[in-house]
């Protein structure tokens, strides 16, 4: 096998690590940790492969931040910005102005979203996406008269970005300590983890209906005049991939539904193919009101999200826009004209090559590869749909008994894994996969049999 010493780097007097660790402030990092660590430095990326600094070439099992899914080397999109580059760097959209990309974005967007959406907002990251929607449900309630209609339920678990209201809604101890959040009139609902959660003999769709019960007494409690949304990833990411049972989003929307509450689908992950459908939407037939996307949206090769708002939502911003004098809301890149003809580019690829058929031929083997990592004595459950998954390891596979401490173990694996030449991310001791959308068949077996001399290291060493 192709086994890769990528072992921490000591931190020597001038190198480029050492003037890392002095300077760069880096998100999501135990500083502490990273002090003795330092960095791990990447330079350069081919297809779904990525070297660093060492030389070591490692399979991005994650796509970067589930985001690379045209892979590190896609000429296409280089050309594509640097087109743009020189016919407009930049421009705005404030005020009515507009630029082209911009609106061949928004067009092409509204004509592939599988609901009826009425326009398309830009923004920057996945944070500012949700961010938005956060507005947008408050400032659509105040135009139409239903001023006390502001909370909004997300759940344990969730992830949808770290921006003040973003963070609130995210449901991940690690974002609201020492940050002072969540802020007032974000609630959390349960996780929909059936392996982890359902009680003993609970079917799944029996799991279902008593969330959506627990959604309801929560809406009861706060008093339904008072919650204007909700928000939810298809499949949660950041919080484990963890992958709604049967039954529940059509048991969660029929709640929704009945208290006259706002339908947020967070698909800033499951965006443009990752369940094998254009939107995972139309993977658990949802029906929301505002979707926001990021992400695979332009490959992550530049820095653009969406937030969809339909006719209803369209109109109060009409109507509030023109009593206020303006939509006091909007970036200085919103729409930016070279991330959206590389999300333009993006798009095309996705139809020109086949994407979304590719993700449907591969999704079955890697899945495959996937349930077979349960024949490891600490590999508490495997899941995950379409080309996205996870194994959560446990120390007692019958009681689903944690380790403890917990984390270490996903951390002692992703970095075994990392040695054998596949980069995987750990969140807690969940170790997940969110590989490059064009990834091969070839690729998946490499990467699964690298994994697989991983976890077989990792548990003679226990
Ligand atoms: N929503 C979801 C579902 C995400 O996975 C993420 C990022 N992982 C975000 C929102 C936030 O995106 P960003 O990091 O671009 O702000």
């Amino acid at each position: 096998t192709n086994v890769n010493p990528a072992v921490a780097p000591t931190v020597p007097g001038n190198s480029d690590a050492s003037r890392d660790v002095a300077s760069y402030l880096h998100p999501y990092t135990n500083h502490a940790t990273h002090e003795q660590t330092g960095p791990h430095i990447i330079t350069g990326g081919d297809g779904i492969y990525v070297t660093d600094d060492a030389g070591h070439k490692l399979i991005e099992g994650m796509a970067g931040l589930w985001c690379t899914s045209l892979g590190f080397s896609e000429k296409r999109l280089v050309d594509a910005a640097t087109k743009q580059l020189n016919i407009l760097p930049y421009y705005h959209t404030f005020a009515s102005k507009s630029t082209n990309p911009a609106i061949d974005l928004a067009e092409k967007l509204l004509e592939i979203v599988p609901v009826p959406m009425s326009k398309v907002f830009f923004a920057n990251s996945g944070s500012e996406a949700t961010d938005s929607a956060v507005k947008m449900v408050w400032y659509y309630h105040n135009a139409i008269g239903q001023p006390e209609k502001k909370k909004i339920i997300s759940r344990k678990k969730g992830y949808h970005g770290v921006t003040v209201a973003a963070a609130s809604m995210t449901g991940l101890p690690g974002n609201h300590k020492l940050f002072d959040l969540p802020i007032d009139r974000i609630l959390h609902t349960e996780t929909p983890h059936y392996w982890r959660d359902a009680l003993p003999g609970e079917e799944e769709e029996d799991f279902a209906t008593r969330l959506a019960e627990q959604l309801e007494d929560l809406i009861q409690a706060e008093g339904p005049e008072t919650v204007g949304a909700f928000i939810a990833e298809p499949i949660m990411g950041a919080g484990g991939v963890i992958v709604p049972p049967r039954t529940y989003f059509e048991k969660i929307q029929e709640v929704l539904k009945r208290y006259d509450i706002l339908f947020i689908a967070d698909e800033v992950i499951c965006g443009f193919g990752r369940t094998g459908r254009m939107f995972a939407s139309e993977t658990f037939r949802l029906k929301p009101d505002m979707i926001t996307v990021a992400k695979q949206l332009s490959s992550a090769y530049l820095p653009i999200s969406a937030l969809f708002i339909n006719e209803a939502i369209y109109q109060a911003v009409k109507k509030g826009s023109d009593e206020v004098g303006t939509f006091g809301h909007g970036f200085t890149y919103s729409g930016h004209p070279v991330a959206a003809a590389v999300a333009l580019e993006t798009l095309k690829i996705y139809e020109d090559d086949g994407i979304i058929e590719h993700v449907r031929s591969v999704m079955s083997p890697f899945q495959k590869r996937l349930k077979d990592l349960n024949k490891f004595e600490h590999v508490g459950e495997t899941r995950g749909h379409g080309l996205i998954g996870a194994f959560e390891l446990v120390s007692d596979k019958c009681a689903k008994t944690p380790f403890d401490p917990y984390g270490a173990a996903g951390k002692a694996v992703a970095a075994k894994c990392l040695e054998h030449g596949v980069i995987l991310r750990a969140l807690g001791d969940t170790v997940a996969f969110c590989p490059p959308l064009i990834i091969t068949e070839d690729q998946i077996h490499t990467m699964f049999d690298a994994v697989e001399a991983a976890l077989t290291e990792w548990h003679s060493s226990l």
